[in-house]
């Protein structure tokens, strides 16, 4: 260290200090996208290479997920070239993982441009003043949580140009270098959803921007798309055109917004909702309409080459009697306790199970024979025969089988079952009829 009267520094000493005293100088080329190492001290012997492709060194410094030393996707690495060209100086702190390192080192780069060259010289330095380095941490994580934002950028269509690009989770600096339009649309939509590329590139279209998007007014589409890590996301697509004075002028700004966890909670709920249309209150069996529907799909798979179905009546035999003798809410209870038994008969089969209306009930087998149907339905009636009701005491039920046919409708097969079951009450109830 050299130690002298501020008077005496010489140029030359600054020169020496600085070299001491910066943990990396790098010079860089970017027409041959190369980079060389003059200094390279504390984490940088690691981080660098004497020399090395420059496309790498941005990818380190800034291509790493944000919490994390893992590479970015493919896709986004199409913007790497666009963040290593600065106009004029250039200031920026950075988090950089090292392998092995799950914590991040935070570090100081400095970007000098050599004028009329396309050259720099970065200085970086890593910054371990606690203080400092706990600043930027909780900074970064803040705008993690507040930005909802992924990717904006100002187009002129008329030019076919883009402006201030930002991949706010890489960075909300914009990318100085402008891209094409139509080079970039070509670039996002293989980050777009398959099945949602089609309606991008429709969206996206110059000519169906201009014919749909007037000045000052947004247009937005939802679709999933990779984030960094890879993963396809919910995002909302916002094209909103500004508001000029000339008609001529086609300028609007796009933005990418986050909206994954609002889509997948306002699933959540239809789901809920879903399922109360289609479950039955009191039993939790499929309603009427639920295994209508039911219904309907076992006899399209079957006659798209799936297996065959057997379709099965339960009614319960005189169970008017059970109200008028013991009151309603016991006969709730009775057919509460009647449907958690076709439940736990239709476990482990393939088999669906609803309440048809009142005591009637339907289940659905799927790939039985007749036989197996009758031997099931049987096992069934007996099952419900025998059982304890609690104040309902005994009880009974009447069951009707069909098997679907070939050239059945949904009609020919549930009037066939309902024959059967009445059938079954004719003949003197507490029996299974095959029709
Ligand atoms: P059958 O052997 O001929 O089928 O005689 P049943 O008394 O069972 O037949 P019916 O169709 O005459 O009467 C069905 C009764 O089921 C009428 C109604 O009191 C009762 N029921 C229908 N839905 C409910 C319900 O949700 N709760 C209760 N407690 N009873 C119901
Ligand atoms: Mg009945
Ligand atoms: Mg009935």
């Amino acid at each position: 260290m050299i130690n002298k009267a501020l008077e005496d520094y010489t140029a030359e000493d600054l020169l020496i200090l600085l070299n001491e005293n910066v943990d990396a100088i790098v010079m860089v080329d970017t027409t041959d996208k190369k980079y060389r190492a003059i200094t390279r001290k504390n984490i940088f012997v690691d981080l660098l290479d004497e020399t090395g492709d420059y496309d790498d060194l941005i990818q380190k410094l800034w291509f790493h997920l944000d919490n994390s030393q893992e590479e970015i996707t493919e896709d986004y690495k199409a913007f790497i070239a666009y963040y290593g060209e600065f106009k004029g100086k250039y200031s920026r702190r950075l988090k950089v993982f090292l392998e092995g390192n799950t914590a991040p080192y935070v570090i100081q780069m400095n970007v000098y441009p050599i004028e009329g060259t396309d050259k720099y010289v970065f200085a970086m330095d890593v910054l371990d003043d606690e203080e400092v380095v706990e600043d930027i941490m909780t900074t970064r994580k803040v705008n993690t949580i507040q930005n909802t934002y992924l990717f904006s950028m100002f187009v002129d269509l008329v030019k076919d140009s883009t402006s201030s690009i930002s991949v706010t989770e890489i960075s909300e600096d914009t990318i100085k270098s402008s891209i094409k339009y139509s080079q970039w649309r070509l670039m996002t939509v293989n980050m777009i959803w398959p099945d949602d590329q089609e309606q991008f590139l429709k969206l996206t279209d110059p000519e169906y921007l201009r014919a749909n998007l007037d000045q000052g007014h947004t247009n937005t589409f939802d679709c999933m798309m990779k984030n960094l890590e890879g993963t396809y996301i919910w995002v909302k697509l916002i094209f909103s055109r500004v508001q000029t004075l000339s008609d001529k002028d086609f300028k609007f700004v796009f933005m990418v917004q986050d909206i994954n966890d609002d889509v997948m909670e306002r699933m959540a709920t239809l789901k809920k909702y879903e399922e109360l249309v289609l479950v039955d209150p009191l039993t939790g069996l499929f309603n009427h309409g639920g295994i209508k529907t039911e219904i309907q799909n076992a006899i399209n798979i079957y006659q798209n080459g799936g297996d065959t179905i057997s379709l099965m009546m339960i009614d319960l035999d005189n169970f008017k009697k059970i109200n008028d003798n013991y009151g309603h809410s016991v006969g709730d209870a009775t057919l509460k306790a009647l449907a958690d038994m076709l439940k736990s008969f239709a476990q482990d089969k393939h088999a669906s199970v609803g309440r048809w209306g009142g005591e009637e009930f339907v289940t659905v087998l799927s790939g039985v024979s007749d036989d197996e149907a009758l031997e099931y339905a049987e096992d069934l009636r007996k099952t419900v025969a025998a059982a304890d009701f609690g104040e309902a005491g005994h009880i009974t039920c009447s069951v009707g089988i069909s098997q679907l046919g070939d050239d059945d409708s949904f009609d020919d097969l549930f009037n066939r079952m309902d024959k059967a079951m009445y059938s079954s009450k004719t003949a003197g109830r507490n029996r299974v009829t095959v029709l």
